[in-house]
């Protein structure tokens, strides 16, 4: 039951309202406040305190009564969950917050509580170049991006220099440089790695230490925001008491609160956005709270959809009107629709017998990385894009832990080690085809009253033939470094555990073929702006979250100029 009388409507009315707390609307938050606008965030999930709210991040393995194991009567509502485990129960999402329709498997992972999915990611932060922008141009497949590289580049190292990028001046056209720390340092069979590359590929092919969002030398910027170098304890998922890497929580959403401007909402379920068919524009958003159940009205002058890609095309394709019957902005009926993220399927690992006099110690919050090489200056395959590789190298021990007391200790200080190890896993380029897509139930609701969302996403042809490609070059890179014990295999796992989901409101120039223009407004409806992956036209290879949160960093300052010319 609706009550729109909890409070004033001059008191439920801001200059902007955020949809989504997680990377991009933090960074939507944090720039709207910046610019002096009172702005309102709407968290579905629980409040998160930086430090405050991070039960386990200091906790030692001793310390969890079951040494990470969840037991059995906790797991009754997360049978949808993948990895559970004590140290991070606290941001797991029980199977009846909100049931999906799976129409073919797929693993959908969410973060639902203040920072979403910032507080759990792996932070690597790579840029796109414009061989990423002109991907669709090139091939003819799926539509052309409305921005290019120079676009973004300013605002990539604007949202760089304030989140805090470790890593390297690679100088390479097809992965342009970051505005950067110093970089992790590689491990020696890494390093190895990397040699015989260059050995084997020349030019063509390059090993490089991984971007990554953590502060290895903390500027000035970073000390404002109340944070402090990495420790290098990889406890990251768990919340990080230093501030060590980039979250929303760490970052963008304190320094938002410090302005004063920013009002925050937690347990505030979005279920539409407000169209006024007089004024032709949204006014407002419609949540349900979800302890009360209650409907309530929030009011703005601009829109900032950042729920994560899923989410925002369910909140679009629910915020029907007379004007637009089928979701907001969905003109063309293709909201929802061309849905796409990155293929994670191909999987390697290899052991190497050299290197014997040499061990690792302490840890980094990285890996090493090689940008695509597969039809970035020319088709060069049998599918089209192609696909980056994450290469990780150590080596494992083989201590016996059976004993107790001074045995125990010392088999632990000095372990008998074991060979050098190298695992690598493909990053491919996923093609957005119409038939994936998302769509709401036309009966099924969650307990929120809202419908239920159905995915309906596969992979394609294109996927099978790069991830096949992928094998045979990881095959035959392992080989020509010397490596064996090579296993390289397709996982034939489902879509969705690659956690990059994009599409749905893709940015465009025509208002026929595509929801969003080249601010991140709807064609339709100028005053939203959707600025999380749901906006994306193609999705490179390169991790995603950097490039959304650019994206918003430039959309958030033009719909303030836009605001200021009383354009929207
Ligand atoms: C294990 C893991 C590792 C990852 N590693 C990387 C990586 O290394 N590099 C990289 O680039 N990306 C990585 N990602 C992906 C990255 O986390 C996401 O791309 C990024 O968080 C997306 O930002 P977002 O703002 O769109 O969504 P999120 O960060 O998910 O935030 C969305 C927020 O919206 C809220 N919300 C949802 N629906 C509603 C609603 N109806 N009403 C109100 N609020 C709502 C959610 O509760 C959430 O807080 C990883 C993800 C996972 C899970």
């Amino acid at each position: 039951m609706a009550n729109f009388n909890i409070d004033s409507e001059e008191k439920r009315t801001y200059d902007a309202i955020v949809i989504g707390s997680g990377a991009s609307g933090g960074w939507a938050a944090k720039e709207l406040c910046d610019k002096g606008l009172k702005t309102l965030v709407l968290e579905r999930g629980r409040d998160v305190k930086h430090i405050k709210d991070y039960p386990t991040a200091s906790k030692g393995d001793w310390e969890f009564e079951f040494r990470g194991t969840v037991p059995v009567e906790e797991r009754v509502n997360h049978k949808n969950a993948r990895w559970l485990r004590e140290q991070t129960m606290h941001w797991q999402l029980p199977d009846d917050e909100q049931p999906v329709v799976f129409e073919k498997p797929f693993f959908w992972f969410r973060g639902y509580h203040v920072g979403g999915k910032s507080l759990l990611w792996a932070r690597q932060t790579q840029r796109w170049s414009d061989y990423d922008f002109e991907g669709p141009a090139r091939d003819g497949f799926a539509i052309d991006w409305p921005i290019r590289y120079k676009d973004i580049e300013p605002w990539y190292s604007y949202v760089e220099k304030f989140a805090g990028i470790a890593g390297d001046k690679d100088g390479l056209p097809e992965l342009p440089d970051s505005e950067v720390m110093k970089a992790y340092e590689m491990s020696c069979v890494e390093t190895y790695f990397k040699e015989k590359i260059r050995e084997n590929y020349g030019n063509t092919r390059h090993l490089i230490s991984a971007r990554c969002a953590h502060l290895s030398d903390p500027q000035e910027i970073h000390l404002q925001q109340g944070r402090n170098k990495c420790q290098g304890q990889r406890m990251c998922n768990r919340g990080c008491i230093f501030g060590g890497y980039f979250s929303s929580n760490s970052s963008t959403i304190p320094w938002a609160m410090k302005t004063g401007n920013l009002t925050m909402r937690p347990n505030a379920v979005v279920h539409s956005i407000i169209y006024d068919d007089e004024k032709g524009k949204a006014t407002g958003v419609r949540i349900i709270d979800a302890e009360s159940k209650e409907m309530i009205e929030f009011y703005a002058k601009i829109i900032f959809v950042n729920a994560s890609t899923f989410n925002s095309n369910a909140i679009l394709l629910n915020s029907t009107s007379d004007r637009f019957p089928n979701g907001l902005g969905n003109d063309n009926g293709l909201l929802g629709k061309y849905m796409s993220w990155h293929n994670y399927r191909g999987k390697a690992n290899a052991r190497y017998e050299g290197l014997k006099d040499k061990t690792t110690d302490g840890g980094r919050p990285t890996n090493a990385y090689v940008p695509r090489f597969r039809n970035v200056f020319k088709q060069e395959t049998d599918f089209l894009r192609g696909y980056a590789i994450g290469i990780s190298g150590g080596r494992g021990h083989n201590s016996d832990t059976t004993p107790i007391g001074d045995q125990l200790r010392e088999n632990i200080l000095n372990p008998e080690l074991g060979d050098w190890h190298i695992s690598s896993w493909m990053m491919g380029e996923c093609v957005p085809v119409e038939e994936n897509h998302v769509r709401l139930h036309p009966e099924l609701k969650d307990k929120y009253g809202i419908p239920q969302l159905v995915i309906s996403c596969d992979w394609t042809e294109n996927d099978d033939k790069m991830v096949k490609d992928y094998v045979e070059q990881s095959i035959e890179m392992f080989e020509k470094a010397g490596f064996t014990d090579i296993d390289a295999r397709d996982t034939k796992a489902p879509p969705g555990s690659d956690i990059h989901e994009m599409g749905g409101v893709r940015m465009g120039k025509d208002p026929k073929t595509s929801l969003l223009n080249e601010w991140n407004q709807l064609h339709h409806c100028k005053n939203v702006f959707v600025t999380d992956g749901a906006c994306m036209t193609s999705t490179g290879t390169q991790n995603p979250t950097l490039t959304f949160m650019a994206l918003t960093a430039r959309a958030a300052n033009y719909a303030v100029e836009e605001l200021n010319k009383q354009n929207i």
